[in-house]
């Protein structure tokens, strides 16, 4: 890897915090238990450090350490909440309301839920990205099981009005999930006191380490009733089974413990940067910053640069800056972002559209990199493109 290519993907996945490996390292090897292994030392070690990693998630949203469920990642944990909350409630009704700027995680678990014979509504949004709520209002019915909406969207970083949002969902005796990948670690998040049913989080997303991620199910009042995908021998209360791998959830533990104590100081520091860089990238001809004007993530720049292609504006700064096109995770197809065709129906914009996405290795130098490199393409890009027409 070239030391002078800067990192701005972060959106995508962060490398380990240093403090995260070095608190991970021996469990691998010296503290190898299982912490399923209660009659031997190996094992109550082991069994320790879980128990400290699922406090410390719990401890970030605001939960109770016997409602966090240990997964390989959001993915999954996407994937046991809307498949165990179909399944556990279709004879209730057989309705599931999300929105068209979700995961691809949360979309195609649902259009396999619809092969099931899930009824599911994809609300639209408007330009800024928002979800209306009078058409979440009108959206659920007698049959509305689960309403499911992202936290913060992964592609512009903005975030929903979920206090709104749970309120209408509460209203209808809904139950409510929300996919807060982006928004665990980057902005304060308290699930009691929201009234979060269901909630999914994947440590690789802040700092930690890929492969383990958390899914957080409301024990109280209700009890939400989950049927299982991997069955075996009864791990996370029935809810996942298989061997529990300490060395990730103490790595995903430390995650949520450090972004916990620095997320208020990182989120200001951040902020600072976008707004610095999206002031110096607007001064260029045909700059559009997407939702700027709601709430986002602070991390977050999504903006299109007129008739520039994206793919070719990437491409042109590769060896100097990383930055991405959309989410990585659907960035093997070239297709136009779901996302920005759901909010403006342009193909042309949604082809032309950057994500920058800053993290804790971002520096002020950086950002000034990010931005002369980026005035520099863009104007050899049109220039190209004025000499083509
Ligand atoms: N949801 C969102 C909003 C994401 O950004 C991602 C990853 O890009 C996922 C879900 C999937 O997470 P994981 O990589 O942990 O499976």
């Amino acid at each position: 890897m070239q030391s002078e290519l800067g990192y701005f993907d972060y959106a995508s996945t962060t490398p380990v915090d240093q403090r995260v490996l070095e608190t991970m390292i021996p469990y691998f090897s010296g503290e190898f238990g299982n912490p399923s292994s209660r009659t031997h030392e190996f094992g109550r070690v082991a069994e320790e450090a879980v128990k400290k990693g699922r406090a410390q998630v719990a401890s970030i949203i605001g939960a109770k350490p016997e409602e966090i469920i240990f997964t390989s990642g959001s993915t999954e944990a996407i994937n046991l909440a809307l498949k165990g909350v179909f399944e556990s409630y279709k004879d209730k009704g057989n309705h599931i309301i999300t929105v068209s700027t979700e995961h691809k995680a949360v979309l195609d678990t649902c259009k396999y839920l619809e092969t099931k014979g899930a009824q599911i509504t994809y609300l639209p949004v408007d330009e800024n990205g928002l979800l209306s709520l009078e058409n979440l209002q009108g959206a659920i019915t007698s049959e509305t099981i689960l309403v499911s909406v992202m936290f913060a969207n992964n592609e512009t970083g903005v975030i929903q009005d979920i206090e709104e949002i749970i309120r209408i969902t509460k209203e209808a005796g809904a139950l409510f999930m929300t996919d807060a990948t982006q928004a665990v670690g980057k902005v304060p998040l308290k699930v009691h006191e929201l009234g979060i049913d269901l909630l999914t989080c994947s440590a690789h997303k802040f700092y930690g380490p890929k492969g383990i991620g958390a899914l957080y199910v409301k024990r109280k009042y209700p009890k939400i009733q989950l049927t299982p995908i991997i069955h075996g021998g009864g791990h996370e209360k029935g809810f996942r089974s298989g061997t529990l791998n300490a060395p990730l959830i103490v790595g995903l533990g430390k995650a949520c413990e450090l972004a916990n104590n620095e997320m208020e100081d990182e989120g200001k520091r951040l902020g600072k940067f976008r707004d610095q860089l999206e002031q110096e990238l607007l001064s260029i001809d045909g700059c559009v910053i997407h939702s700027s004007g709601v709430e986002r993530l602070p991390n977050i720049s999504n903006m299109h640069f007129k008739d520039i292609d994206g793919e070719a504006l990437i491409m042109a700064i590769r060896d100097r800056i990383a930055i991405s096109n959309g989410s990585a995770c659907t960035s093997a197809e070239i297709l136009p972002s779901h996302v920005l065709m759901a909010m403006f129906e342009d193909e042309d914009l949604a082809y032309s559209a950057i994500r920058i996405s800053l993290g804790r290795q971002t520096m002020s130098e950086e950002i000034e990199i990010v931005i002369r490199v980026l005035k520099e393409a863009v104007s050899r890009l049109k220039s190209f493109t004025d000499q083509l027409i």
